[in-house]
């Protein structure tokens, strides 16, 4: 299962001379790792992780998946990221929580941006 994926708004950066993909992970608890440490009941009710292609179950799954691989198994998933940005050629790789891109301070983008 990739963690990279792209999505029609992601691609619009070529335009701009960037590949970019994105990494979706699932939000708040739902893989069984607080993601969201800050979220709050409203934002948890209004979350757009089911939205758009979140509406689907395997879309879901692969979320959790990617959540749980990241929190359980740092160094498999950093080797992971690293051969897919490598076979993607991908210039920009953004975390993403439903549509919003979050960028928090020690996190691994640092070493990917
Ligand atoms: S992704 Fe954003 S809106 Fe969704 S639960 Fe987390 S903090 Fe709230």
């Amino acid at each position: 299962m990739p963690l990279l994926t792209t999505n029609t708004k992601l691609e619009k950066s070529l335009e701009l001379g960037y590949r970019t993909f994105g990494i979706h992970l699932a939000p708040e608890k739902l893989s069984g790792f607080n993601v969201c440490k800050n979220s709050s009941a409203g934002c948890r009710a209004a979350c757009l992780n089911t939205a758009g292609m979140g509406a689907y179950s395997s879309v879901q799954k692969a979320r959790i998946h990617k959540t749980r691989l990241f929190f359980s198994d740092k160094d498999m998933f950093m080797e992971q990221l690293i051969k897919e940005k490598l076979t993607k050629k991908a210039t920009r790789i953004f975390f993403i929580f439903i549509y919003f891109f979050i960028f928090p301070k020690d996190t691994i983008l640092n070493s990917f941006c």
